[in-house]
């Protein structure tokens, strides 16, 4: 009950799949749900390229650029 538990809380921090960058999921701007997980990212568009192909983000090292 006192100031310091605000900062003793530590976000959790998880990665946008589609862009790479760190995402603090209390403030992810969009979450989807994928197999069972939850993914995060840092902005709306992120989600909608997840959301048209999840698995071309997930489980691949190799760009997600293919012809
Ligand atoms: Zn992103």
């Amino acid at each position: 009950m006192g100031i310091l538990d605000i900062f003793r809380k530590k976000p959790e921090m998880a990665t946008d799949p589609v862009c790479h960058m760190s995402v603090d999921v209390a403030k992810a701007r969009a979450t989807s749900h994928f197999e069972g997980e939850t993914f995060y990212f840092c902005a709306p568009g992120c989600k909608h390229m997840f959301d048209e192909d999840p698995s071309k983000y997930i489980g691949s090292e190799k760009p997600a650029v293919e012809m």
